[in-house]
């Protein structure tokens, strides 16, 4: 739907200069939004930085239409930090000049089971996504942090510790949170073995938290030339998982795997490692389906689990244990200009190890 389209309520809105698909082989390009005008419960934030998950190349290239087709023009990012320009009347949590956060979600329904128990990556409304959901106030989608400001409901606002490097945090609203959540529910612990597969932007935190719960931690790679990066990151041990050699070793010996893949991989390969009644977890979300062996499973009444993100309470429990324990994310600063060949490289697993929009360079 174009901009002019969209059914507003244009009274007290903003403009903001973004940046945008326009198609899924368009790439991304300079764009024009509008927010919406502060309500009473919300924060009008000014982006200051913004980082590129890989959940953004997926939906601006519609990889994943069977489940969540993207509509154009289509404004990524939800690892979004940045300053509160407005506060609402009655807004409790932040006042202007505060440091906030916003994640992959804006809003739930606040009333299902899930919401009610904090879980609102779960909400059956279902929760409504930073971008590319359905907006229920403008019209049209949502628009996500590829721009200079945001509106958002308090509620879904996260206090950013001042502790915290403001760039390096900024991955934590998405990566962070998404790495974080499953180790907690699964009990990730001191005397465990655990597995991280694929180091990017969601392995490499998967690394440093693994490591922060006390468990020994092997990273599952398939490039090899990430070794010492992944020992400086937190991994005890590393496995190239194209030697089968290798990958063999390691046989039922796992209590916990979190795989972050981006793309269509063997997970039978990975199955067999976990050890008896033990479980492993995806979270990457790779465009097209994997067979499963009925056979990896049932030897060793194995689980095959997935999680989403974490809700916002977790999400505001991760960034103070971050803050505590001194952990960000490593990044690499980008203009916003630059966008399309971090695309490029990202799916060359070329990124040390996210990159994180500088929203100055959008002005
Ligand atoms: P990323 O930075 O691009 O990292 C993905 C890593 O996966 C690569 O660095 C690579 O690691 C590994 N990989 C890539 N292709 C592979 C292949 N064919 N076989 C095996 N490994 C491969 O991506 P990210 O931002 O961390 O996101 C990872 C995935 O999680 C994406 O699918 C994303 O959409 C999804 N995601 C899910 C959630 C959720 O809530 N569940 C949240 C955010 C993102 P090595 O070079 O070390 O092998
Ligand atoms: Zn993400």
């Amino acid at each position: 739907m174009s901009e002019a389209a969209r059914p507003t309520v244009k009274e007290g809105t903003s403009t903001a200069k973004a940046y945008a698909a326009q198609s899924a082989s368009s790439g991304l390009t300079a764009f024009t939004i509008r927010r919406r005008a502060v309500r009473a419960q919300d924060v009008q934030i000014e982006i200051l930085f913004c980082g590129v998950c890989h959940s953004d190349l997926h939906q601006v290239r519609n990889e994943w239409q069977g489940v969540m087709p993207t509509v154009y023009p289509c404004v990524p990012g939800h690892e979004i930090v940045g300053r509160v320009v407005k506060a609402g009347s009655a807004v409790k949590k932040f006042k202007e000049g505060d440091i906030a956060g916003v994640g992959c979600m804006v809003d739930s329904d606040r009333t299902c089971p899930a919401c009610q128990s904090g879980e609102e990556q779960f909400c059956d409304g279902p929760a409504t996504f930073t971008y590319n959901s359905p907006d229920k106030i403008l019209g049209g989608v949502t628009y996500g942090g590829y721009s200079q400001s945001i509106v958002v409901d308090e509620a879904f606002a996260l206090r950013v510790p001042g502790k915290l490097n403001l760039a390096g945090a900024a991955p934590l609203l998405c990566a962070g949170i998404t790495t974080y959540s499953p180790m907690r529910h699964w009990n990730v612990r001191k005397g465990q073995k655990v597995g991280v597969v694929g180091l990017g932007g969601l392995g490499h935190m998967g690394l440093k938290f693994a490591k922060a719960f006390g468990a020994h931690v092997v990273l599952f790679t398939t490039s090899a030339r990430k070794t010492a990066d992944a020992v400086r990151l937190g991994a005890d041990e590393v496995v190239v998982s194209t030697d089968a050699a290798q990958m063999q070793k390691h046989a039922g010996s796992f209590d916990f795997i979190l795989d972050t893949a981006s793309a269509q991989h063997d997970l039978n390969a990975y199955l067999q490692l976990v050890k008896l009644n033990w479980t492993m977890t995806l979270v990457g979300a790779p465009e097209k389906p994997t067979p499963i062996s009925a056979f990896a499973l049932l030897f060793r009444r194995r689980q095959l689990a997935g999680s989403i993100i974490g809700g916002i309470r977790e999400t505001q429990e991760m960034l103070d244990f971050c803050a505590d324990h001194g952990l960000a994310s490593d990044i690499e600063m980008i203009p916003v200009q630059q966008i399309n060949q971090a695309y490029e490289r990202l799916l060359k697993g070329d990124v040390k190890y996210r990159f994180v929009i500088d929203m100055a360079s959008l002005k």
